[in-house]
């Protein structure tokens, strides 16, 4: 479905984002993903290489709440293969600190990477696009976007707006053929919620309405729908997949 084309993937060593390189790769992409720390990077950079050898993976570790260094990885993606078809930020923070207990520095932490890393990211590579003819943003938001949460106000901000910088970026670009869209996963079994007790992860699981809480490749199938030929005409849309916890 991706058959030549480039991605870069923010927070691709683990997790959702680690789907979301692997499904893109099985489906023909050349892949570059960002993660935090090099050895993160090499981690998930020979799992990739012992699932298949021929699979086109390469891997940075910008500091993603420096606009300065984003926008130098994104230039040496552009130089090694000439083009960028696909971006996802999906590298984010959650918390869930009471307001009583907040501090602005972790409120600022959490909107640096969720928000702002998101826009540094956006500025090289939109630019890349429209010179290119077009291409497609997707990025990570949360069932938090559209239900809030109880505590740690910090994360429900920053999702509510990577919808409203997904969506007014779809008006804006779209006259230079660049689609912008959000997938906005529920619970899902990452390495965080993998790590809880099997009784939590019950007492989660009913509430939400399917029965379950979602797998990342799940969640990487909407990431592989959107950035596909199949969804040329989808752009400005947050595509939940939470098994109905939104609502
Ligand atoms: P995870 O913690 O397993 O992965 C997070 C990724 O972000 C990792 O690859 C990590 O390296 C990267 N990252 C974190 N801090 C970083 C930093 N400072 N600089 C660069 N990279 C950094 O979490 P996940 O569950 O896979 O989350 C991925 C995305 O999905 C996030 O945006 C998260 O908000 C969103 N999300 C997750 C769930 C869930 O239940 N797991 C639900 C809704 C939304």
């Amino acid at each position: 479905m991706l058959k030549g084309k480039v991605a870069v993937v923010t927070g691709g060593t683990r997790g959702i984002g680690f789907e979301i390189v692997r499904k893109y790769l099985a489906n023909g992409a050349r892949v570059v993903l960002f993660g935090s720390r090099q050895e993160s990077v090499d981690k998930a950079l020979a799992r990739l290489k012992e699932e298949n050898d021929s699979w086109e993976a390469a891997g940075k570790f910008p500091t993603l709440t420096d606009a300065k260094e984003v926008e130098k990885a994104i230039l040496e993606v552009k130089d090694t293969y000439g083009r960028i078809d696909i971006l996802v930020n999906n590298a984010g923070i959650s918390q869930d600190t009471p307001l009583y207990d907040y501090t602005p520095e972790e409120f600022d932490k959490v909107i640096d990477l969720n928000v702002k890393a998101m826009f540094y990211a956006i500025l090289p590579v939109a630019k890349i696009m429209k010179e290119q003819g077009g291409g497609c943003i997707i990025n990570t938001s949360s069932m938090v976007s559209i239900s809030g949460q109880p505590a740690g106000v910090g994360y429900p901000t920053s999702k509510f707006a990577v919808n409203g910088m997904t969506i007014s970026l779809a008006r804006e670009l779209g006259k230079d053929h660049i689609r912008v869209n959000a997938v906005a996963p529920g619970v899902t079994k990452t390495d965080m919620v993998a790590a809880l007790p099997e009784q939590v992860i019950q007492a989660i699981s009913a509430k939400i309405p399917y029965g379950r809480a979602g797998e990342p490749e799940e969640v990487a199938n909407a990431f592989l729908y959107l950035a596909s030929d199949m969804a040329s005409y989808v752009t400005g849309e947050i595509l939940s997949v939470d098994g109905a916890s939104r609502v």
